[in-house]
């Protein structure tokens, strides 16, 4: 099959011919039909996040079951999935407690499956890493069975893919993780993938104002449409300042959806007494924030992590895929150009320099 491979850092992807074999013991074979493209990928790419090479990145995924291995019962040939990034075992004693994304039972060390091995190999024999055991930037991917997801056909898989990562990420920090109430004012930093899914989960809550942040004026406009009630340019107006106007003194939640030790910091800095602030996005691996104890204290005020959007995956997806059939989900507004296999490095600068908000990879084309 076709896969682009990542060689070295800061070099680009080369599609190459790749063997793929299995699936083995619990894992299913999936024809990858789209693969978003996450600042994840970009940030392997670039070496902010370090991961053994070469890698078939990619981790965005939709695509129709081929082949099911040993031990799977509940997924059918021609099943239509989407890829959750995080499985979980439904056993352990996070997963019964409601929070399954912190399960770590299916997970194998960095570039492996969950059973230690790689089913990726050069034509020369060489093994690849496979990228959070799922490596979509392929025509064809191998996954653990509790990480394909089935969802309903009648939706197209180049929009459903984005419930896989982005999308699932911002709108469960909103839904699941804040628990956002009508009435609250929300204020969202970043609005790339991530932080217009949050954009979303505010406004499905009733949110109210919510305020979005970024650099690019494009993509302001767009979480003007999908339910942001005002729109502040970072960088050339006083986030914190305006924040405090629109919120009668400051934001009930703060999200940032970026994860530099700057946008946490103005994170705080717009939060009302009684704040939450939600870190959503990662960066470097050593960035930190700095919480002022008085402040925190007698504002009651909270920091809370967020991965994944404290997902269920097997619940969330199949309900976010029945919100787009009914037109209470926007996907469509997201995916502003797809591009074949061959794009991809292209699709990943179009990411880098906000061309695209969330570029979509069909390695079989448009067909
Ligand atoms: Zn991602
Ligand atoms: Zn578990």
């Amino acid at each position: 099959m076709k896969a682009a491979v990542l060689r070295a850092v800061g070099a680009p992807l080369t599609v190459e011919e790749v063997d793929l074999s299995g699936p083995g013991p619990n894992e299913v074979l999936i024809r990858v039909v789209a693969s978003g493209v996450c600042h994840s990928d970009l940030h392997v790419m670039e070496g902010v996040l370090p991961y053994p090479l070469p890698t078939v990145l990619g981790h965005e995924a939709a695509g129709v079951v081929e082949d099911v291995g040993p031990g799977v019962s509940a997924l059918r040939r021609g099943a239509h999935v989407v890829v959750a990034v995080v499985p979980s075992c439904g056993r352990c004693r996070l997963c019964l407690r409601g929070r399954p994304n912190l399960c770590t039972a299916i997970r194998g060390r960095p570039g492996v499956m969950a059973d230690g091995t790689r089913r990726l190999r050069l034509p020369g024999g060489e093994e690849v890493n496979h990228f959070t055991m799922i490596s979509s930037f392929a025509q064809f991917a191998v996954v653990h069975e509790a990480a394909a997801v089935p969802v309903r056909e009648d939706i197209p898989l180049e929009r459903a893919c984005l419930l896989g990562c982005g999308l699932l990420t911002g709108w469960g920090a909103a839904v699941n993780r804040a628990r956002v109430a009508p009435g609250s004012s929300c204020v969202v930093l970043g609005c790339g993938g991530v932080g217009l899914g949050i954009v979303q989960g505010c406004a499905v809550r009733q949110a109210e104002p919510i305020v979005a942040v970024d650099l690019w004026p494009q993509r302001l406009e767009v979480a003007a449409r999908l339910g942001a009630t005002h729109t502040l340019l970072a960088g050339q107006e006083d986030v914190p300042a305006l924040v405090r106007q629109l919120t009668g003194g400051g934001a009930d939640y703060v999200f940032d959806a970026v994860g530099s030790p700057q946008t946490a910091a103005l994170a705080l800095s717009c939060l009302g007494r009684g704040g939450t602030a939600v870190l959503v996005g990662v960066g470097q691996r050593d960035a930190s924030l700095s919480v002022p104890i008085t402040a925190t204290v007698l504002n009651e005020r909270a920091v809370l992590g967020c991965d994944y959007g404290s997902a269920w995956p097997q619940r969330d997806i199949a309900l976010l895929a029945d919100m787009y059939a009914a037109g209470r989900l926007k996907l469509d507004e997201l995916v502003d150009r797809t591009y074949p296999l061959e794009g991809v490095n292209e699709a990943l600068a179009d990411l880098k320099e906000g061309r695209a908000l969330r570029p979509v990879i069909l390695p079989w084309g448009d067909s």
